[in-house]
């Protein structure tokens, strides 16, 4: 989750980092973070809806040890 704030008229910026996962404010300047955005497509069950989240690297790491294929390159 992210939070703007404005610069100049009809421009911002990211102010502050929430993690999706645990709740805890993640220090962008100083950590690295998993940022994630999606579109669902017109015939998916989603039906045109955007989803983005953001995760801190332990809940990152938490998420990513439940998938049944490592993660890798693609
Ligand atoms: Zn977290």
């Amino acid at each position: 989750m992210r939070e703007y704030q404005a610069v100049v008229r009809e421009k911002t910026e990211v102010s502050k980092v929430i993690c999706n996962g645990c709740g805890r404010e993640i220090p962008f300047a100083q950590a690295d973070y998993f940022h994630g955005e999606k579109t669902w497509g017109y015939f998916s069950g989603q039906d045109g809806r955007q989803d983005s989240f953001d995760l801190c690297e332990e809940c990152y790491q938490e998420m990513v040890a439940g998938f049944c294929v490592k993660v890798g390159k693609n």
